[in-house]
């Protein structure tokens, strides 16, 4: 908290009958932590934001949340609102890696630290990374899906080119498919990435993997739950739902219903109450000048970024019960009345 710009919470002299206590106004002598998030049109970014500020209150901070829905602009302009309503430290998930450095410039001309949730911010100083491990996703997409289909055509539907996870995914994917092309039991008959994260680009990219091979196709891995449903919705409109082994991630409602359903193969949960958990400690810490231990960093094309990477987890049928539900993430009856 600057000082100076709250009234202060200790007792003064009342000059009439002893000591009072000044109350600040409420909420005026707690942190305040500024979320600038690119979207909430996905499930999974209304669960960041209501758990991150439930952690944070809890820690006696507050959060002023600010979403831009993919526009670069808005964002840039909505962080730097934040920054100059005087927030204590701000929190990023970045729409484009390299257009949210400016708003690090910003905040760090104000004396305000910056943590990068989920996505990492490029070619600026970050001062920390908080997100899950994004090439192991990729991974344990993948070898869920060469254990079902080890040799046949793949369609590779990435993520956002602005999105440095998106990058982190696909290598971690191709990190497990490329000794099985090299072998020439694979083929990657299809590898685009998906503009924006749009589900009409993904539903768009299916389509013409579907074309241009002539619905021969053997599996899909989707660089998340909302670009699989756009797969899903596709291959079920040839009459390939559920003969084709599709991945997602992310652990969406709807992804879960898919897979106990059959229509969705896999997907990885990645339990964002820890993340938001730690975030909010980080984002506390930061705000106050305290040091953050942290052992692992990440390149960002300017400096190794100390970072956090939590652990993501495979789900599929067999294991949803014992995953996804047992963490309350969804309830069993959320996932299993509506298949
Ligand atoms: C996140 C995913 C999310 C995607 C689209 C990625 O950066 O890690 O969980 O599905 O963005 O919003």
């Amino acid at each position: 908290v600057k000082s100076g710009l709250f009234a202060p919470d200790e007792p003064v002299e009342s000059g009439m009958s002893g000591p009072v206590t000044v109350q600040a106004a409420a909420g005026s002598e707690r942190l305040k932590i500024g979320f600038s998030m690119d979207t909430l049109l996905e499930e999974r970014w209304l669960k960041d934001r209501d758990l991150f500020r439930a952690e944070a209150e809890k820690l006696g901070a507050e959060v002023e949340v600010m979403a831009a829905n993919g526009d670069d602009a808005l964002q840039l302009v909505q962080a730097e609102t934040l920054i100059s309503r005087g927030v204590d430290v701000l929190v990023v998930v970045p729409h484009n890696a390299d257009a949210m450095a400016a708003i690090v410039h910003r905040a760090h001309a104000a004396g305000i630290k910056v943590l990068a949730y989920d996505r990492l911010i490029r070619n600026a100083s970050v001062d920390l990374y908080i997100s899950f491990d994004n090439e192991r996703v990729g991974e344990l997409q993948a070898q869920a899906i060469t254990e079902l289909v080890p040799r046949g055509k793949y369609v590779y539907i990435g993520g956002a080119e602005t999105d440095n996870n998106a990058h982190l995914l696909k290598k971690g994917v191709f990190h497990v498919l490329q000794p099985l092309i090299d072998r020439g039991d694979i083929t990657v008959v299809y590898d685009e990435w998906t503009h924006n994260w749009k589900t009409d680009i993904a539903r768009e990219n299916i389509k013409t993997a579907l074309d241009v091979n002539g619905n021969d196709i053997d599996a899909v891995i989707a660089a998340n739950d909302a670009t699989a449903n756009e797969v899903i919705k596709e291959l079920e409109a040839r009459g390939l739902a559920g003969k084709v082994p599709v991945a997602g991630q992310d652990a969406d409602l709807t992804a879960a219903i898919r897979i106990v359903e059959g229509t969705q193969t896999m997907t990885v949960y990645k339990p964002i109450q820890s993340m938001a958990q730690t975030a909010a400690e980080m984002a506390v810490k930061l705000a106050k000048d305290e040091p953050v231990e942290i052992h692992r960093t990440m390149s960002n094309g300017k400096l190794e970024v100390p970072s956090l990477l939590l652990t993501p987890i495979a789900v599929n049928r067999e294991t949803i019960d014992e995953t996804i539900i047992a963490d309350g993430f969804h309830s069993r009856e959320e996932v299993y009345s509506a298949a």
